[in-house]
């Protein structure tokens, strides 16, 4: 299976794929994730995307679906991929779209997590991050046990720098400009998967994997 998860920045893309990826076994590509290790590494992919994730821009088209042209050819995405944060404009779908066809695959589900505005907010600013595992945590909803190491691992956590009010204020009014309009589009192609993403967090995985289990059911 190919799916994505589709919602605003702060919806819960990222903690809802770390267990989906568990669930399901596909594997997890999120297209800010990639970009963050680029810079780490200091490559030039790195540089360039930063300079528009400072801003709360998007990173051209041409350049983030090279990018995952390339890391979906690798082998370990072979038997599906769980999409996180890409597609985010309708020539990003298209060239996703294009691509799984030539593997004779296609996006088999999308998952929206739906959340209202004033809650994304306070949920990107509060975002906190393990830099050794990756877990999140939030400093509003549920903070580490102690602050700023991480309760699963006991590594630091760490703010990412797009989290500020401001930007994400602007990555908001982007969202609403260039990716919603996927949502009807995949509602009209009939794969969208609506979910209340205002739920606590594991009433949201319930959901979703019960809505998942009924397309794949249909599926058979
Ligand atoms: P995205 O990947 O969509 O940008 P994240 O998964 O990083 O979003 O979540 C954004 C912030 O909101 C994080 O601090 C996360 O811990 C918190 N969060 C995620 N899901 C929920 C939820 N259902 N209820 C409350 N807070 C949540
Ligand atoms: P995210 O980690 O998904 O919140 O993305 C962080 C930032 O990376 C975004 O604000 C964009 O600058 C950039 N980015 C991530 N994914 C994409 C994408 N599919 N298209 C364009 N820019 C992206």
């Amino acid at each position: 299976m190919d799916i994505i998860l589709l919602g605003a920045p702060g919806a819960g893309k990222g903690t809802q794929a770390k267990v989906l990826e568990e669930h399901t076994g596909l594997v997890h590509v999120a297209s800010g994730d990639l970009f963050r290790a680029a810079l780490r590494q200091g490559t030039e992919l790195g540089m360039l995307a930063k300079s528009y994730m400072d801003r709360g821009a998007l990173v051209p088209d041409e350049v983030v679906i090279r990018m995952i042209i390339e890391r979906i050819s690798r082998p370990d995405c072979s038997s599906g991929v769980l999409f996180d944060g890409f597609p985010r404009t309708s020539d990003q779908a298209r060239a996703l779209e294009h691509e799984l066809a030539a593997y004779g695959r296609r996006i088999d589900v999308v998952i929206y997590l739906k959340v209202p505005d004033a809650v994304l907010l306070r949920r990107i600013a509060g975002r906190q991050t393990c830099k050794t595992c990756g877990s999140t945590y939030n400093m509003y909803y549920f903070p580490s046990k102690r602050l700023d190491v991480c309760d699963e691992c006991g590594g630091r956590l760490y703010q990412r720098s797009d989290d500020t009010m401001e930007t994400a204020r602007h990555r908001l009014e982007v969202y609403f400009a260039q990716t919603m309009p996927l949502i009807a589009y995949f509602r009209e192609q009939g794969s969208l998967l609506e979910i209340d993403g205002q739920q606590e967090i594991s009433l949201v995985t319930d959901t979703m994997i019960r809505g998942l289990s009924g397309v794949a059911t249909r599926h058979r």
